[in-house]
């Protein structure tokens, strides 16, 4: 095959071309009126070097090459060169941090390269992160270290491949520079190595970037931003009108339930749902201190910043969701001029979530939700359950999926039953500790859910195989991407590409990986980056 490298791809630039810019062309700190952007350059790094690549990304960008045989995707992807047709720009947006409002923040560390047209008609925006400052860097310095960039590339390669909306990542360069941080907020602030992703996504534009203009009230230009947010990046709906643009806020409602939804499901927990992080497109994006329930406990949260109040804990992503999007809502109602279609929106937001979560709970479980509501609830009864004793959520489901419950016979023996269980113990952190109580309580649940299965018709392998496809067996528990970034940090990237490739299936056994899908290790539980992280990145 002839090999399709960088040269190649080719950049067609809407946002610059067709939204206002800021005319200030130096790159200092400041507050930008009347503009959704300004022109800035990635500041060159000392000593970039390729650590890792995402070919699946590539190649859907149209790019088959080794790049790892030449400097060039290091230079590019690392800041130090740019490709023709690229016209680096960084976004003006602000947004509700912690539920106060921030005012301007902006892309303070990401540099947007340009938009590719990929393969099949497909847009995707590239966007270094951690590339130098940018008007919007306020007091910080740009920069991303190496620990938070690995998570980054990591993290959204591993969200894609399990299915749910996210921005990419193409690559991790290594600066062969330090970056100072503070990584307790206890005034010990350590270098660490730096280093620059690249994530790619059909476009960074944020609940955030309407906030602030409408904050503002720079109405014209808000009015502007919807439109061309409308024709660009959600052509389908037709050109802008008052119904378009109502139809445009519930599908950015639709869309961010989805996205909530499959965030139960896996057992992700984003960390910093400000609005600045919500994508418009519904994507996850800027993966920070995010986290993966490992025992489930809806109270956790993994944002050290965050360990008081809880906001952003899992089970309370889908209220924050929409709290986030009425947020948005306040912040369009000057173009919409009504607040009809705003609530209806809203609305969308609560019929679709609920909707959603449910038949999501019930595939969890095998079970066909189309048979009435019978079967969701009783899905519905298990996190009730599974908090009951400290069980690990992802091999919980997964080990469910596995039983033996025989539906075809009318009885299951007191063997039977004690088989099934323990099938199902493998799931616990502290098997010993399970009180009695417990193993009746699942027990008890288990029964009417094979009653459930036997009145479905759902033999155990039908089941065991809708239930692997939306139960992962691998997802990137935190204690093995701070061992990809202790063995990163030592120079050797090694597990960061075994990651990948193990992530690339996550719903497939993989036999000779089964030690990544292992419960977190006790010496992982109180470490930092394996249990709580700070937004120090
Ligand atoms: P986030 O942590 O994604 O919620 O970031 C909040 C804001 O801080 C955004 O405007 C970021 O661009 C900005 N920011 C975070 N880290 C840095 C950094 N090291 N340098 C400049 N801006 C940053
Ligand atoms: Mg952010």
């Amino acid at each position: 095959m002839i090999a399709t490298g960088l040269e190649t791809l080719q950049f067609d630039n809407r946002f610059t071309q067709l939204l206002p810019g800021d005319p200030q062309a130096e790159n200092f700190r400041r507050q930008v009126r009347g503009a959704c952007y300004s022109r800035v350059r990635p500041t060159p790094v000392a000593a970039p070097r390729l650590l890792a690549w995402s070919h699946d990304m590539a190649g859907r960008l149209g790019l088959d090459f080794d790049p790892f045989q030449t400097t060039e995707a290091a230079e590019i992807f690392g800041g130090n060169r740019l490709l023709k047709g690229m016209d680096p720009f960084a976004m003006c947006y602000g947004g509700h941090q912690f539920g106060n409002w921030a005012g301007q923040l902006g892309d303070g560390r990401a540099i947007n390269l340009g938009e590719v047209l990929g393969r099949g008609g497909d847009r995707w925006m590239l966007q270094l992160k951690g590339a130098g400052p940018t008007p919007y860097s306020r007091t910080a310095d740009g920069l991303a270290v190496l620990r938070s960039s690995v998570r980054e590339f990591l993290c959204s390669e591993a969200m894609y491949h399990l299915g749910v909306p996210t921005t990419r990542a193409l690559s991790l360069v290594a600066t062969g520079e330090m970056v100072t941080r503070d990584m307790f907020y206890d005034g010990n602030p350590k270098r660490e190595p730096g280093a620059v992703v690249c994530r790619v996504a059909p476009t960074f534009t944020r609940f955030g970037n309407f906030q602030i203009l409408s904050s503002r009230k720079e109405h014209d230009l808000l009015q502007q931003l919807v439109d061309y947010t409308i024709t660009n990046d959600f052509p389908h709906l037709g050109s802008p009108s008052a119904e378009t643009r109502a139809e445009w806020f519930r599908e950015v409602c639709v869309r961010t339930a989805d996205m909530v939804v499959h965030w139960m499901r896996v057992g992700f927990v984003h960390g910093v749902m400000n609005t600045d992080n919500m994508s418009i497109a519904g994507l996850t994006i800027d993966y920070g201190p995010y986290g993966w329930l490992e025992d489930f406990d809806p109270s956790w949260t993994p944002n050290t910043t965050d360990a008081s109040g809880r906001r952003y804990s899992f089970g309370q992503q889908p209220q924050i969701a929409l709290w986030n999007l009425v947020q948005l809502a306040n912040a369009l109602f000057p173009v919409f001029g009504s607040a009809d279609g705003l609530q209806a929106g809203v609305d969308a937001y609560t019929k679709h979530f609920n909707a959603s979560c449910l038949a999501m709970m019930a595939a969890k479980t095998g079970l066909s939700h189309e048979h009435g509501d019978d079967a969701a609830e009783l899905a519905n009864e298990l996190p009730d359950l599974l908090q009951e004793v400290e069980t690990d959520m992802t091999i919980f489901y997964r080990a469910l999926g596995s039983v033996e419950l025989l539906p075809e016979q009318p009885e299951l023996s007191g063997e039977q039953w004690s088989g099934v269980l323990s099938g199902l113990q493998d799931s616990w952190y502290q098997p010993e500790l399970v009180p009695a109580d417990h193993r009746v309580h699942l027990q008890e649940w288990l029964q009417r859910y094979r009653a459930m299965l036997q009145m479905q018709g759902l033999s155990d392998l039908s089941r065991q195989l809708r239930m692997n496809q939306v139960n992962p067996k691998y997802v990137l528990r935190n204690y093995l991407a701070q061992l990809a970034i202790d063995r990163a940090e030592q120079g050797d990237p090694g597990l960061i590409h075994e990651l990948l490739q193990v992530l690339h299936n996550p719903f497939d056994e993989q036999p000779d990986k089964e030690h990544f899908s292992k419960k977190r290790p006790e010496w992982a539980k109180d470490r930092a980056g394996c249990s709580m992280l700070s937004c120090s990145s």
